[in-house]
């Protein structure tokens, strides 16, 4: 052997200890940075889950000029979130598209829905400490009933938040709604299956004529999330 070939030889091999240290160094350094990115998700822990109910095949009350309730959620859940964004307090939505939230083995509707509330009810679940509001909108066989309704989950500082929120409806946008804050019925699942501070706020009547136009117009729902949003920073 030459001592040209030496030279190559060494050559090569100092080429392939410095391409393994280059490559040694990414993995580290993406490994770091792997680590920061899911480090940052599990660091951010909001302060508000918005919940807009229904969706998917699951369409909830369906209004009188035929409008499914699952979507009007979903719009004033949508304008909500921008708000809170706006205000500095980003929250996390259990849906911002119109799905359903269930398993991929679940075949009925019946299947879909309980698997789609337990999902909700784990999500919740995941950040103890954060406040649920549940976007809903409310129907009654009579036409005549109309106005804000907010319920309460049986847990710590529920009652309260629902009393504010029911409060700033009456004072800021329906003067005329004497309602109070009630206690959430035992048969609505999510509600009753969660430790977080939690309000339902069904926004109004999609069976009475006037209110149901109102709850379509984006002007409207606007004044809605105007004063739940306002009122949730002020309040968690
Ligand atoms: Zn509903």
């Amino acid at each position: 052997m030459s001592g040209g070939d030496r030279g190559v030889k060494w050559v090569r091999r100092g080429l392939k200890v410095f391409v393994a240290v280059l490559i040694f160094g990414l993995c580290v350094w993406w490994g770091t940075r792997i680590k920061q990115v899911f480090s940052g998700v599990e660091v951010w822990q909001p302060k508000l889950i918005l919940d807009a109910g229904h969706g998917g095949e699951d369409g909830g009350a369906i209004s009188l000029s035929g409008e499914k309730e699952s979507e009007i959620n979903l719009s004033v859940t949508l304008k909500l979130e921008n708000l809170l964004a706006f205000l500095g307090e980003p929250a996390l939505l259990m849906r911002d598209t119109d799905i359903s939230l269930h398993d991929a083995d679940s075949v009925t509707l019946r299947e879909k829905k309980v698997s789609d509330l337990k999902n909700r009810v784990r999500i919740a679940g995941e950040y103890p400490a954060a406040v649920l509001v549940s976007i809903h909108q409310n129907s009654y066989p009579e036409q005549k009933y109309h106005g804000t309704q907010v319920f309460y989950a049986p847990t710590n500082g529920s009652e309260q938040l629902a009393q504010v929120v029911q409060q700033a409806m009456r004072k800021y946008l329906q003067p005329e709604n004497k309602r109070t804050e009630k206690k959430i019925p035992d048969n609505v699942y999510l509600m009753n299956h969660i430790g977080n501070t939690a309000i339902l706020v069904e926004c109004g009547f999609l069976t009475n004529p006037e209110e149901e136009k109102l709850l379509q117009q984006e002007s409207y729902q606007r004044k809605v999330v105007l004063v739940l949003g306002s009122t949730l920073t002020e309040n968690i």
